[in-house]
């Protein structure tokens, strides 16, 4: 397993060791992650334009 840290809340991320960049997951804190990799480091960032409705 591949653990990475969500930007949004800080919680733990874990991704299965055959991740590929470009994969998007959900995170237990309800935002969409992208998977990228950073060098040798699997990160994971909010993904952007695909709108979950925030709610006004
Ligand atoms: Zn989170």
């Amino acid at each position: 397993m591949i653990k990475a840290k969500c930007p949004v809340c800080g919680g733990e991320v874990t991704l299965p060791d055959d991740v590929m960049p470009g994969e998007v997951v959900e995170h237990d804190c309800g935002v969409t992650l992208e998977v990228v990799k950073d060098g040798e480091t699997i990160k994971v960032k909010p993904l952007e334009g695909v709108g979950e409705d925030w709610g006004e």
